[in-house]
């Protein structure tokens, strides 16, 4: 900047070295499918560009994201390895899909027919990937409103129709699952049941595609039999379990992300003394109050006020009374020599202590995917 170096009083850092190892260990149960390294949404809060390079050296050959806007950055970070873009892209973006080489995905007869329409217009083709809803009710045609066979020979004419288009060359054919990280697997493996109906069914027909992908990380893991040509791999790649029921830790993946900043004051409040907005919290003795530059601004979740915890000197501290936009309180009584300027861990461990992405979405009723999303983007991601 023009300043010079601005202090942060709080940081992510990204450990791509992490990164790497979780790479390998979804390219290895990946079998001889390849892995595409999926990072929409600047790679679940972890850094697009940073991220995908090093996936890329590391056993991925696809990038997955979710718009057009993420793919073109990546494209401009110089990053030339085949972008899938899952999310819908309207005719505005048509364009830049075909500046870019980005391949897209088509989630409809009248989505297939924009596309191409666009393309033709542009005098070129959009590299397009089929997506068939299997059951996840999000976009894709349609294999599942009709019963068994007629459904998968309804949509195979669907996506037969839409492979035929001039303006779109169709590439690949995917499915998402809703389910495969529960336990029980039964309507995962329906839907797996019906992307394979789709699929011979087109084959029967002549259509048969080079990139057939359906798993997510817990796919890659439940459901071996959905690998195909592709995995899509995410929430693993950053470290973290797909749910409770899937965990991969015992496999060694392990979380890249740890958000960590320094004390800003430390002070002794009397029994009596009230602690941030609202006097939710009232010290019921003579406590010591660190005072913790992170707050809801930050992405640290207001939901956390008096329940959350950090570390400070190896040890869980509890947070006191309600987090603040920017700052938040937590009491270190009883840690010998807690100062201005100590490092306290808001996500990730300190010396045996660990603060899990689980626990704060635990904790505040969602899931880890969203707690390492949320961290701000005026926090500054620091690559080890
Ligand atoms: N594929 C699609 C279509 C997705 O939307 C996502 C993420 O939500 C993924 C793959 C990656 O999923 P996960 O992070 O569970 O591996």
């Amino acid at each position: 900047t023009a300043t010079g170096n601005v202090p942060e009083p709080i940081c992510a850092e990204i450990d791509l070295s992490r990164i790497a190892a979780n790479a390998h260990i979804l390219k290895a149960h990946a079998g001889a499918a390849r892995l595409m390294a999926v990072v929409k949404a600047n790679a679940y809060g972890h850094g697009a560009e940073q991220v995908a390079r090093t996936a890329l050296e590391n056993g991925a050959s696809w990038l997955g994201v979710a718009r057009v806007s993420e793919a073109v950055a990546l494209r401009e970070a110089g990053i030339e390895a085949p972008i899938l873009i899952l999310g819908v892209t309207t005719e505005a973006g048509v364009p830049l899909l075909i500046r870019y080489a980005l391949r897209q995905a088509v989630v409809d007869a009248g989505h297939a027919r924009m596309l191409s329409q666009a393309a033709e217009r542009l005098g070129g083709k959009v590299l397009g990937h089929i997506k068939v809803d299997t059951g996840m009710g999000r976009v894709g045609f349609d294999a599942v409103q009709d019963p068994g066979e007629a459904s998968a020979r309804a949509c195979a004419s669907a996506i037969l129709e839409a492979a035929a288009l001039p303006g779109l060359q169709a590439e690949g054919i995917f499915t998402h699952f809703a389910t495969a990280d529960e336990a029980n697997l039964v309507e995962a493996r329906n839907q797996l049941a019906r992307f394979t109906s789709v699929l011979d069914d087109l084959k029967a027909r002549g259509l048969v595609f080079e990139l057939r992908h359906a798993a997510n990380t817990a796919g890659i893991f439940t459901l071996p039999e959905a690998r195909f040509d592709m995995v899509r791999g995410g929430i693993s790649l950053y470290g973290m379990n797909p749910s409770a029921k899937v965990r991969v830790d015992a496999l060694g993946v392990r979380p890249a992300m740890t958000v960590k900043g320094n004390i800003v004051q430390v002070k002794h409040v009397k029994k009596g003394a009230f602690i941030s907005y609202g006097g939710t919290w009232r010290a019921e003795q003579e406590t010591v109050v660190a005072t913790v530059p992170c707050g809801y601004g930050d992405g640290y979740p207001r939901l956390l006020s008096g329940r959350g915890h950090m570390l400070v000197r190896g040890r869980r501290v509890p947070v006191l009374g309600r987090v603040c936009m920017d700052m938040t309180m937590v009491d270190v009584t009883g840690i010998d020599g807690v100062a201005v300027g100590d490092e306290v861990v808001i996500m990730g461990s300190q010396g045996d202590a660990t603060v899990s992405a689980d626990e704060i979405a635990e904790a505040i009723g969602t899931i880890n995917y969203e707690v390492t999303c949320m961290v701000a983007s005026r926090v500054p991601r620091i690559y080890l």
